[in-house]
């Protein structure tokens, strides 16, 4: 086990740039009044691919994770650039109020325990919780990514001809999972920045970091 020096955080904004905080039950009655808004907060769902914040490394997720987010993945929604600042700093998250660069030991103990869930805010009850149920297993993202992966590798081997069944099924997916987010918004009242939250993201987004393009 390395030693670590305990420092006080330099407010640097790097972590923050890196990908917002995954929510826990204790960030809860954050989002209930509304410092967080559901419009910031994305569902990363189960079989996704994403960093592992305390190791650095690619995981597959075994359950879904929710976390503050831009829309492009590409840092927390609450971080101010100019000057540079939280603007929920003192109703910040557990991850960031536990984070030290300096000592990952604090965020480990708790990063993996009492997630957050959608049906944690939805409720068991809600239609909204079962449209994602229904979503997830219409469209799992893992069996997308596999695809997706399969269809990177070839064209990066230049024989794009060889996938071009997995293109044809990959479109089709994307079509329908898209026919699929309109029709839940036609149905419903929530907005389409909640799509995000309630559905994950979207099968172009999915791919993009595998150098694919959906239109
Ligand atoms: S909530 Fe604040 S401290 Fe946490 S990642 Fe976002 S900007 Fe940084």
């Amino acid at each position: 086990m390395p030693e670590y020096t305990p420092s006080a955080c330099r407010r640097c904004g790097t972590c923050c740039r890196q990908g917002g905080p995954a929510l826990h039950h204790e960030d809860k009655p954050l989002i209930e009044c509304n410092v967080i808004e559901v419009m910031n907060i994305i569902t990363l769902r189960r079989g996704e691919t994403v960093r592992d914040d305390p190791t650095g490394t690619l995981i597959t997720l075994d359950e879904e994770v929710l976390r503050l987010s831009l829309p492009d993945g590409s840092g927390c929604p609450y971080l101010q650039t100019t000057p540079l600042a939280c603007t929920i700093h003192g109703s910040h998250p557990l991850e960031c109020r536990v984070l030290s660069c300096t000592d990952p030991r604090a965020l480990m103990d708790i990063y993996t325990t009492n997630r957050l869930q959608r049906v944690d805010l939805l409720g068991e009850e809600s239609e909204l919780i079962a449209a994602a149920r229904y979503h997830d297993e219409t469209f799992p993202a893992k069996h997308i990514l596999d695809i997706a992966r399969r269809i990177a590798k070839e064209i990066k081997h230049g024989m794009p001809k060889d996938c071009r069944q997995d293109i044809e099924t990959l479109t089709d997916i994307a079509s329908r999972e898209r026919a699929f987010r309109m029709t839940l918004l036609e149905h419903t009242q929530i907005p389409s920045t909640h799509l995000p939250f309630l559905l994950g993201r979207s099968i172009p987004t999915l791919v993009t970091p595998l150098g694919l393009k959906l239109s």
